[in-house]
């Protein structure tokens, strides 16, 4: 079991001249063995929450419960999770073996050759096992981050907690090491959070994540659900790369006018915001942006100002006056800086977000699937 509560918690430093809200009535749930990513920019209070979920912090308000059993207080020995930290924390003088069995020598009354027993079958579920007799200056930064996986592992603990834990490999080890990482809690079956401000790793690797701004949780959900369904302009912002570019506009019935277009929305969707503030600003994804013939209606002309070719995607950015804007376009569109082109964004691929306050006020309506068993039956 590994169901991991947080109940309002709160964390509020010291600042000196002010208190700092670093985690603000977070209310958030880790299923039992399922991997959580939380993920924000830098100062958002995800690694707040992972220390004070570890024990390392005290918290402020609110409590942290572990399978029914509030443990706020507890000493961070007496929680049962293991943590896996950026810089690897290992001993430097002692070798791979002692890294790894070092916990289980003092927590546990095992016997030594039960340690070696242990730190072997790890050892070889990490693929180290003929690194077992070297010391960490020896080992490569994944090796040694392998091995700071098998001192959180051989502990069988309830809760895996990983604070940025790939972010000093290289860009191929960090894409290789998150496999692993997700095969490695599939296998074991461990409950996990995961701390990245990557929101491409957050993606990839997470059964849900939950993204944090200024100590707030914005939203937590299924990574695509965060991608289709935001819930606000942040997230919006936050999810997706490049990220999602956004256009004031004012709404005038079904048109929304912008400085360089006007922009008739369908009528179903033009009825459905009807209430809405008139200042929104309108969402659209590079890679939903498309390029099109003039006469399409909503197209849009503009020049391209800069060619950024990807391979199989061409970034193209493109004049929208005091805005730029990124699209994704397929490789093979023939198009040059300076080149004039007709743009449209889909109309069932724009969202719409309150211009003052940054709520979703529409999201795109295609994309996200929504299984037959959650559409309600008509009647
Ligand atoms: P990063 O990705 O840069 O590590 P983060 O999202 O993990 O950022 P935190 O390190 O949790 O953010 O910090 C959240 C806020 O709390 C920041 O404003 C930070 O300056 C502040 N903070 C963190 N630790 C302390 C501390 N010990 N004393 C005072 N303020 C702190």
């Amino acid at each position: 079991m590994g169901r991991l509560e947080l109940n309002g918690m709160t964390k509020v430093f010291d600042g000196g001249s002010g208190d700092i809200v670093a985690v603000d009535e977070l209310d958030l749930t880790v299923k039992d063995g399922e991997f959580l990513v939380l993920v924000g920019p830098s100062g958002c209070g995800k690694s707040t929450t992972l220390r004070c979920i570890a024990g390392l912090e005290s918290v402020t308000d609110g409590e942290i419960v572990l399978d029914d059993t509030p443990i706020t207080d507890n000493k961070p020995k007496e929680r049962n999770m293991a943590m896996v930290f950026q810089n690897y924390a290992l001993y430097p003088h002692m070798s791979v073996r002692k890294n790894i069995g070092y916990g289980l020598k003092i927590t546990t009354d095992l016997s030594k050759s039960e340690i070696t027993e242990r730190v072997e079958d790890t050892a070889e579920l990490l693929e180290i096992g003929d690194l077992l007799d070297k010391r960490p200056s020896d080992l490569s930064g994944g090796q040694q981050q392998r091995v700071a996986l098998g001192r959180a592992i051989i502990r069988e603990p309830e809760v895996f907690l990983m604070d940025e834990p790939l972010s000093n490999l290289d860009a191929k080890l960090r894409t290789t090491m998150r496999t692993e990482i997700q095969q490695l809690q599939q296998d074991l079956n461990v409950s996990t959070v995961y701390v990245t401000h990557d929101q491409t790793e957050a993606m990839t690797m997470g059964d849900r994540i939950a993204i944090l701004d200024g100590g707030e949780l914005q939203q937590v959900g299924e990574p695509m659900e965060c991608y289709h369904e935001p819930t606000n302009q942040f997230v919006a912002g936050f999810i997706g790369s490049p990220s999602m570019n956004f256009l004031d506009v004012e709404r005038h019935e079904e048109v929304l006018e912008h400085d360089r277009f006007s922009y008739t929305l369908p009528a179903d969707v033009a009825k459905a915001i009807a209430d809405a503030p008139t200042d929104l600003t309108l969402g659209i994804r590079p890679e939903h942006i498309t390029l099109c013939d003039s006469d399409r209606e909503n197209a849009v002309q503009t020049e391209v100002t800069v060619v950024e070719p990807m391979g199989e995607l061409v970034h193209i950015y493109l004049d929208f006056g005091d805005q730029t804007l990124t699209a994704s376009v397929d490789g093979g569109a023939r198009v040059q800086a300076g080149d004039v082109v007709s743009v449209v964004f889909p109309e069932d691929k724009i969202h719409l977000f309150d211009g003052a306050t940054g709520e979703t006020v529409k999201n795109s309506t295609s994309g996200r699937q929504v299984p037959d068993e959650q559409v309600a039956p008509s009647n």
